[in-house]
């Protein structure tokens, strides 16, 4: 039934390529292609570059009955929730015909379909299908050949290219309107403030003049930029002060690091939720809202709705996780080296028991007014040795350098990257 008497060639990537091209666009296309070709063969240009994309064969969103008519690449955008079966019944093809096309080793990744995703089908005249093709990742394309019954899979490598790019800027007016003339992407801009975010508050310490510097990637694939890369090396000049930060990976996890190879990120944040206001300070003597006696309060409060998520301040395992007396649902996480947090009057916990470790920023549980509390926020202690330490102002303990080896591999694999930005600089300096 929905075999092919003509058996597929091998077609290259240009020639499906085409196909989808001339399907699509139409003939004009071709005329136009020579030019498009040498474009693509110019080297990685500035910010200026304009880029056309490869369209895939025709975008119908569902699948039409134009194909009824003849030999055409059909190409179906995979719906939010549907599955593979769904779109073969969608086309009327048989479920045995898909059946087939998973045999294929490439087709495990149609049993995760992604919403978004594109499926071309190669249809025959009479609706048989001949060919399949989907992007397996971001690197490589697949195509399934269907013909005698019989499945032959292709996959068409598509190499993806890293672009060193620069950027700097002045703030005049907000950080994203500054990274926006610069001509960073958001992701970028959003990166960059997440890189310097335990130095620099950007919601209240940025000022008119603050400066910066970027060195960052792009990726991109067939003349078309795919997505930001991520920031190789900044500086951010902010109220006179300068700070730095370079990318370097260690133990197969991208970090960042100041010049004297210390890592940006501090072995503890201040405030273990976002979105949350303090409703009452670290206090010796205060009168307790709830028991109306004056009693040490030993924590922040951050009033928040019930349901906010409460981070772990700092990397640590669990040593308490249930209930306590007037504190509820509680949280205390054994930092090392003395030092502990506990997070109180939750509403429920998250999924960590006690003995687990977690990470600085994983979500622990949420916000509520379990215990002794007058409405939803999250009490937050921080105690050194067992003493209560205010969390807004103890000194936290400086995470430690890179040393020995680490620190010779982390100055040859940086200096590139610094190089550049000092580059950067110069130019900008330069220029006023
Ligand atoms: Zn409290």
């Amino acid at each position: 039934m929905h075999q092919n008497p003509s058996p597929l060639g091998r077609w290259s990537r240009e020639h499906w390529v085409l196909a989808g091209l001339c399907a699509s666009l139409g003939t004009l296309v071709l005329a136009i292609i020579p030019g498009f070709a040498s474009a693509m063969r110019e080297p990685a240009a500035q910010e200026n570059l304009t880029t056309l994309s490869l369209p895939l064969p025709p975008l119908e969103g569902k699948a039409s009955k134009a194909a009824a008519r003849g030999p055409a690449w059909q190409t179906v955008t995979v719906e939010n929730g549907q599955t593979l079966g769904e779109i073969f019944q969608q086309m009327g093809l048989p479920a045995s015909l898909m059946y087939l096309v998973l045999e294929s080793p490439s087709a495990k990744n149609l049993t995760r379909l992604r919403a978004g995703a594109e499926l071309a089908f190669d249809l025959a005249a009479d609706g048989a299908l001949r060919g399949l093709a989907f992007e397996r990742d971001e690197a490589a394309r697949v195509e399934l050949a269907i013909a005698g019954g019989e499945v032959t899979e292709k996959i068409i490598e598509r190499p993806l290219e890293r672009r060193t790019m620069v950027a700097s800027g002045e703030i005049t007016s907000s950080l994203y309107a500054a990274g926006a003339q610069a001509g960073l992407s958001n992701a970028a801009i959003n990166q960059m403030a997440n890189v310097f975010s335990y130095d620099i508050d950007f919601t209240q310490d940025l000022r008119d003049g603050d400066r910066f510097q970027v060195v960052y990637e792009e990726i991109w694939r067939d003349g078309e930029r795919l997505r930001s890369g991520g920031i190789v090396a900044a500086s951010f000049l902010n109220r006179g002060k300068e700070f730095t930060a370079v990318r370097f990976e260690r133990n197969g996890k991208q970090e960042y690091f100041d010049l004297s190879g210390r890592p940006l990120k501090k072995s503890f944040m201040r405030m273990p939720i976002e979105f949350a206001r303090i409703s009452s300070r670290f206090n010796p003597r205060r009168k307790h809202p709830v028991l109306g006696t004056v009693r040490a309060h030993k924590g922040v409060d951050y009033a928040a709705a019930t349901g906010t998520p409460i981070m772990a301040a700092g990397d640590g395992r669990v040593s308490f996780a249930g209930w306590q007396n007037g504190y509820g649902r509680t949280i205390i996480i054994d930092h090392g080296k003395g030092h502990t947090t506990l997070y109180a009057h939750m509403s429920r916990l998250g999924k960590y028991k006690v003995g687990s470790r977690v990470q600085q920023g994983t979500t622990i549980g949420y916000v509520g007014a379990t215990g002794l509390a007058s409405g939803p926020h999250l009490h937050y202690e921080f105690r050194i040795n067992g003493v209560h330490r205010d969390p807004l102002t103890v000194t936290m303990p400086k995470p430690e350098p890179l040393a020995g080896n680490e620190m010779v591999a982390f100055r040859a694999a940086t200096a590139p990257a610094l190089a550049q930005l000092k580059r950067v600089e110069g130019v900008r300096l330069a220029a006023r």
